[in-house]
């Protein structure tokens, strides 16, 4: 991969230095999401207070892109509403299928469009997607209950 020297650095920096890792006692719902063919698994406990991400903790095991995009993920959606939660989800799922063609909105993503690079090769989309689709799997259970 010949990534963009200093996404390389952000992405690794979150690798060795995660966000919201730890898994908290109190949550509203928990979820394992696993990324077969890199390896990655991730668990994810949720919470929502008043229509907002009150808590978001996650553990998980793999490659540095999941295990940085997740400490990204929690890092942008605690304490937002679950409405702008959407909102950054929907943008980075956007910039991961832009296939290398889109710099991501930094406004809403951040640090995470560093992964813009990492869209142009399909193998490594899931790891960098894992984290998200654990967040918007337990969002949605949660919604559903
Ligand atoms: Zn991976």
């Amino acid at each position: 991969m010949n990534l963009d020297h200093m996404y390389q650095e952000v992405i690794l920096d979150h690798y060795k230095h995660p966000e919201h890792k730890g898994l908290s006692v109190d949550k509203d719902i928990q979820v394992h999401h696993v990324n077969p063919s890199c390896g990655d698994e991730i668990t994810l406990n949720l919470s929502l207070t008043d229509g907002k991400v009150s808590d978001i903790t996650w553990d998980g095991i793999g490659c540095s892109i999941s295990m940085a995009s997740a400490s990204m993920m929690s890092g942008l959606l605690v304490g937002k509403s679950t409405a702008e939660a959407s909102i950054v989800l929907a943008s980075f799922m956007e910039l991961m299928q832009s296939k290398g063609t889109m710099q991501g909105d930094e406004e809403l993503l951040e640090d995470a469009v560093a992964f813009s690079g990492v869209s142009k090769f399909p193998a490594r989309v899931k790891c960098a997607l894992l984290g998200w689709m654990a967040y918007k799997d337990a969002a949605f259970q949660i919604a559903e209950k």
